[in-house]
């Protein structure tokens, strides 16, 4: 740990709030907040006093979800505020490093930029598995370690003994991060097991994906506590705003977790569709394996096919400029009714020849 955290963030005295203040009271005169409450929303919320540093409640409930406890855990804005708190914590401008796996979510390595962090390249090998040797080979210079599981947007899963590997083998000043944000469709092979073994291993998650809810912006981070411990020192004062709290309670409750679970599956069952209607154009040249709700194809010219379904409506994401995915889009599976008008826009092209 002393060679992970930076001088000047162990030596920081974290913002207090007048949140943190842990203590019961009925006139609350300590955050010059406003003592009205707005009429339209006075019925839902107590809009007019600051939120929790973390609601207590959210943090049981994810907890009970992924069955680890509350103080492994923090509420984030999304996982994408998770990957820059953790190189905002942990690695010092113009000095420090972090290795990142590219095709892969890019984000890493946007952060990393942002933020005067050298980001790493080390590309997967064309199984789309890790390079183990070679992230081996750069352990002594970086902090932080950022693999994408199942990955974004090759649609793969992580070797587990390619993880156990490098866990096994990175130094104490070293942090494995493992980006979970599709592993609801993937739901047997989650990381977080190895959280009780490994220190120095971190997991990201989301309510973004398999949970339908990117417009609240909250994910989370889930660690040990030493690790916790610091990254609240830098986090903000007031992340989460309340009405968002109350969602994702509300979204982790038992009914809505079995809903959410029933929709992975018909998701699952889409893509089969998808995936056995695909098979059959010849102008899909290799349709990758996917443990997510997307799938990743390689056309034979897929700049065509992109601005064909474009005419037609129909968006699917670009990725012909990552390494190893020349003329690969990537298309996120929707309801039934979508993944049908998908293939019967490719099917008239497939008809007129044009291609
Ligand atoms: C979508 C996505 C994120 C971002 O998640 P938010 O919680 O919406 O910020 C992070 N990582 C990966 C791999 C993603 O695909």
């Amino acid at each position: 740990m002393k060679k992970l955290i930076p001088n000047h963030i162990r030596d920081l005295v974290p913002y207090s709030s007048a949140r943190s203040i842990n203590v019961e009271g009925d006139i609350w005169l300590n955050a010059n907040e406003s003592p009205w409450n707005q009429e339209i929303i006075r019925k839902f919320y107590k809009l007019n006093r600051y939120p929790q540093f973390q609601s207590k409640k959210l943090l049981l409930k994810y907890a009970t979800y992924i069955q680890c406890d509350a103080k492994n855990i923090i509420i984030t804005r999304g996982a994408d505020e998770a990957i820059e708190l953790l190189m905002r914590t942990f690695c010092i401008a113009y000095k420090d490093a972090i290795i990142f796996c590219p095709p892969t979510y890019d984000m890493y390595e946007v952060s990393a930029k942002i933020l005067g962090i050298r980001a790493i390249s080390i590309p997967l090998l064309k199984t789309f598995q890790l390079n183990l040797n070679c992230i081996y080979s750069y352990l002594k210079e970086i902090k932080l370690i950022y693999i994408c599981h199942p990955n974004n947007p090759t649609g793969n899963i992580v070797l587990k003994e390619d993880v156990l590997f490098i866990l096994n083998n990175i130094p104490n000043h070293v942090i494995l991060v493992i980006d979970e944000a599709y592993i609801e469709f993937s739901e047997n092979n989650s990381f977080i097991f190895l959280l009780s073994k490994y220190k120095n291993l971190v997991i990201l998650r989301t309510l973004s994906k398999a949970f339908g809810l990117a417009g609240i912006r909250c994910g989370f981070i889930v660690s040990n506590i030493n690790i916790v411990n610091i990254l609240k020192k830098v986090l903000a004062p007031y992340p989460i705003p309340t009405p968002i709290s109350d969602i994702a309670i509300n979204a982790l409750s038992a009914q809505n977790i079995s809903i959410m679970k029933n929709r992975v599956l018909l998701i699952l069952k889409n893509k089969n569709f998808l995936l056995k209607s695909l098979s059959k154009f010849s102008f899909v040249k290799n349709i990758y394996s996917s443990h997510t709700n997307f799938i990743l194809i390689k056309f034979i010219e897929s700049k065509f096919i992109f601005d064909y379904l474009l005419k037609n409506k129909i968006v699917l994401r670009d990725q012909s400029n990552k390494i190893y995915l020349k003329n690969c889009l990537r298309v996120s599976i929707g309801i039934k009714e979508e993944c049908q008008q998908l293939i019967n826009v490719l099917k008239a092209l497939d008809k007129d020849k044009k291609y």
